[in-house]
């Protein structure tokens, strides 16, 4: 008797163990997750039935979700966090050939750091041409006029969420600034459906990219020439 009691409880412990061990593992990301406000922009059946017409028109299917593969990192060349805020939320935009779904992105990083999540990380966001399938966008607040003046404070706050973010999804692989696109075209990360659908960038400036691939590279994420 005193033998199987031993063993059930032997049992028991061993799995006790392996479960929170398989929980420990699964939820590791969380302990390195950053301070992030969400503060969502609408998302309603509009938006849902917008983001349907811009994936069939860019990528032949109706997309809501993603897996993300990649983080595109931009400036918002103008505006606070408010002020982008307040835009991104709209629903739609004028109409343009590429659809009227309005621009947003996951993240908005404001100048002093503080990091703010617009949509669901699966969600698929308007930021990129070509990658919004498979990107997750962060949008710092800055490049006036086009010069690099993004803050070390987003530099920090940039490096823990794409940290945070890489370990969430392990399928993320590589990370570039929104003016790297051009290298982007020649990878499995780019599809654009829409012949000659493409807009020359400059964000966020080969800088802040040189910082975040010394912070970044050594954890294995692939980042395209500055
Ligand atoms: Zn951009």
């Amino acid at each position: 008797m005193k033998k199987i009691i031993t063993s059930i409880l032997l049992t028991l412990l061993v799995t006790l163990t392996t479960t929170s061990f398989a929980k420990e593992t699964e939820l590791a990301f969380l302990k390195n997750m950053p301070p992030i406000i969400n503060r969502y922009i609408t998302i309603n059946e509009t938006r849902e039935n917008l983001m349907k017409e811009y994936s069939k028109l860019h990528y032949d299917s109706e997309v809501t979700t993603i897996t993300p593969q990649a983080v595109v990192v931009h400036w918002t060349a103008g505006g606070t966090a408010d002020s982008i805020y307040n835009y991104f939320k709209n629903v739609s935009m004028t109409d343009d050939e590429g659809g009227s779904l309005n621009v947003s992105s996951q993240f908005l990083v404001a100048r002093d750091g503080t990091i703010y999540q617009l949509s669901p990380d699966n969600m698929l966001a308007r930021h990129a041409i070509g990658l919004n399938w498979c990107a997750i966008g962060i949008e710092n607040i800055g490049g006036y006029g086009g010069v690099e003046d993004l803050t070390d404070a987003q530099l920090q706050a940039n490096i823990k969420l794409i940290k945070y973010l890489q370990q969430k999804y392990p399928s993320i692989t590589t990370v570039l600034g929104h003016y790297q696109q051009i290298y982007a075209k020649n990878t499995p990360l780019w599809r654009e459906y829409m012949p000659n659908y493409y807009a020359e960038k400059i964000d966020p400036g080969p800088t802040f990219m040189r910082n975040l691939r010394v912070a970044l590279s050594p954890l294995g994420l692939e980042f395209f020439p500055e």
